[in-house]
Parts: structure tokens; sequence; C-alpha cells
């Protein structure tokens, strides 16, 4: 791939582990559903294994191991000492009561866990978990281990020994590099106009973070639609509406789709939802100038290369969305020193990571006139490669 020999290739290509489980879990109405699940380590020279669980009805053993494989590189571009994971379990949280939910994500747990711990795998939250998942999920390892474990996963609530700004890292990282990204444009904030596309976690966010700057937030969408206003949209107030159900009775704004919401006329174009949003169709109509992915993979590989062409910045997700377990990490280290940080303390450090390694992807991709993305990758994983021969191994 990036200049990589032959044998370290082949090395990355695949998961160094993956587990495949299944358990039973009592469902409300007395009957017993057997559940499957999946964790992936993909490789482990840097430190233990890094990565989120998701719960979705569509997970699969192959996704999961490719994502694992993204966290690896995800942890390198930022420089924390971690390999990548990933783990998945195929259920819709949407039909599951509490008491299933909390019963699914203990029996997940349970399973997975002889292979993670805070020196071997640490989970985290992704797609439909959350901080009170987490919560769980560290009292059944706690339990299983006989000692109180904070420290073997992240995105836990406060009072479990979570870290202050963990639930807006990904957002703030990514508004971090959008930020960087406009230095060089020598736009004022006050002149920047932004889309996002999403409006769970990291999408409203973003909205509320960059208006907070300055920036004017033209349009914002769920997965009911988009509203556009090129004067500026009061997050605020979608952020009110949008607790009460759905923002679409906001005034002052035009209504459209989310596909339409790609195509505005706009600076900054944040893909905070779904995966492969932009392809090779569509990417040729993107007027924004800068993409930043707070989603996992919103671009397929054919529309990079389209918008590389167009002269489109794309923040890649292994760069745009890295906030998340840059805070995981610090998180982490909170819970074995057993000291803990103030949110200013954690802002500035994500800060001190996140801006740096965007110059750093910016400057390999620019030296090998590539994407950054590519830049990235080729920066994360002659890291592994390294540690790897370190080792030993190769
Ligand atoms: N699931 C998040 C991601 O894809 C966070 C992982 C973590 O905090 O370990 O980056």
């Amino acid at each position: 791939m990036v200049g990589l020999e032959p044998h370290l290739i082949e090395i990355l290509k695949r998961p160094m582990r993956v587990l495949s489980v299944s358990f039973p879990v009592r469902m409300d109405d007395g009957s017993v559903q057997v559940f499957e699940g999946y964790r992936s380590q993909h490789n482990d020279a840097m430190g233990p294994g890094k990565g989120g669980i998701r719960f979705h009805p569509q997970v699969t053993m192959d996704e999961v191991k490719a994502l694992s494989m993204w966290m690896t590189i995800k942890c390198q571009v930022v420089g924390l000492p971690y390999g990548g994971a990933k783990g998945g379990v195929v259920c819709d949280p949407r039909t599951l009561s509490a008491g299933e939910l909390e019963r699914v994500s203990r029996g997940f747990i349970e399973a997975i866990a002889q292979i993670i711990g805070p020196d071997k795998d640490i989970p985290a939250p992704d797609v439909y978990t959350n901080a009170k998942i987490m919560g769980w999920m560290m009292d059944a390892y706690s339990k299983l281990q006989g000692s109180f474990a904070p420290a073997s996963i992240t995105g836990k609530p406060l009072s479990l020994g979570g870290s202050r700004g963990r639930d807006e890292a990904t957002a703030r990282g990514c508004v971090l590099t959008v930020l960087e990204a406009m230095k060089k444009r020598g736009q004022s904030v006050q002149e920047i106009t932004a889309a996002i596309q999403g409006f769970g976690n990291a999408g409203r966010t973003a909205a509320k973070l960059l208006s907070g700057v300055g920036v004017r937030v033209v349009a914002v969408s769920d997965s009911t639609g988009a509203l556009y206003n090129p004067n500026g949209l009061d997050v605020d107030a979608l952020a009110n509406l949008k607790d009460h159900g759905s923002f679409r009775n906001y005034g002052h704004s035009e209504h459209m789709s989310n596909q339409a919401l790609l195509e505005l006329p706009v600076d900054v174009l944040i893909p905070a939802a779904l995966e492969n949003v932009i392809t090779a169709e569509n990417a040729g109509r993107i007027q924004a100038s800068i993409i930043a992915e707070a989603a996992n993979g919103p671009i397929t590989p054919d529309a990079d290369t389209i918008l590389f062409e167009s002269g489109i910045q794309v923040i890649p997700d292994v760069l745009a969305n890295a906030g998340g377990v840059t805070v995981s990490y610090f998180e982490w280290i909170q819970n074995l020193t057993h000291s803990y940080w103030t949110k200013e303390q954690v802002d500035a450090k994500l800060a001190d990571i996140l801006v740096p390694s965007y110059h750093e992807v910016n400057k390999i991709a620019q030296e090998h006139r590539t994407t950054m993305r590519m830049g990235a990758y080729m920066m994360a994983l002659s890291r592994v490669a390294e540690a790897m021969k370190a080792r030993g191994w190769v």
C-alpha cells in the first residue's frame, strides 16, 4: 500500500484475533433469545486494543474486522499507545426494553471478558451504544474480575470514572481540524458557512461548537430531512426542538432532503450520520471547499478521487473524528492514575494532540501530492510497521 514491505502488508491486511460469540439473554416475556457478537483485535504492536462496540441489526463479522483496522490507523494518526479493535452485537436496540438492553450488554461482556481488560483491549461506545451501556459493561467486567476495573471500558458516565468532555470530544476534534483547515483560506470565522448532515451526538455538538465560535451554520438534518437558511440557523433552538421530538417545526428555513444538503453552496460540509453518502454519483455536485468526516466512512473511494481532482479538501474520518478515541485515552489515564482532570484540561490536551496531527497529515499529503486520507494511512501504518520491527516480529 504505502511503500510498506509486502510481509508487513500481509500482517496488516487481517486482524490478529477475532472472537465470535453467541450468548443467551432472558427477554421480558420470559423467552430466551440467543444473540451473536464479535470482537476483532486488529493489531496490538503499539499497545492494547482500543475501539467501540456497536449494537446494530446489520452488524457482520467482516464489518467489525474492517472497522478494527480503521481503529489501528486512527489511534496512530493521533499517536495513541493503542492498537485497533472493534466490537459489534447483532441486535436492534430500538426494539429492546431497558432491561433487555442491559442484559444484552452484560451478556456480551461476559462472553468476551477473557480477551479484554485495561492492558489487553479497552472497549468504548460506537453506533447505538452510549455512556449508560458502558457503565453496565464496566460493572459486568469488574464483577467477573472481583475488583473495580474502571480502566477496562471508556465512555462511561462521570459517576463511574468517565472523563469530562468525552461526550463532545468527537465533535470538538472535528471542529478543531476544520478551523485549522480554514485558517489558510484567509476567511474570517464570521464569513464561514457550514452544513451538517446528522443531528446525533457528533452532528449536534459540531453545530453547537461551530456556531459558538461564530461560524454560520446554514443547514442541519436528521433522518427525517434537512433545514436550510443561508442567513444561518439558531442551533440552540434546533437542539431544544430535537430534545422534544423533531426540529421539523422550526420556521425560518427551507425544507430539503438529506441528499440536497450535501450539495449546498457552503464552505464546510460535515457528514455526521451514515456511511457512503458521498459517492461517484453526487461527488461532482459538491460545492463545499472542505469536507470533514465526523462519521466513519461517509465518502466512497471513487468519490474521494473525484473530490481530490476538484480541489476539495477532505479531512478523513481517521483524523476528523479521532477526538473521541483521544479523550477515551485521557479517560483511561485518569482511571489508571485515580486522578481526574477539569473540562478545560481535557479540551486543552485534545487540541494539543489534534492540531499537530492535522498539520502532520496535511504535510505528508502535500509532499506526496495525495489526499489527506492517504497521508494519514501512510503516517499511521509506518508507525505500526516500526513497532512491529522493534518487537522483532518481522
Ligand atoms: N467508536 C469511536 C471511534 O470509532 C470511539 C472509540 C474509542 O473511544 O475507543 O473512534
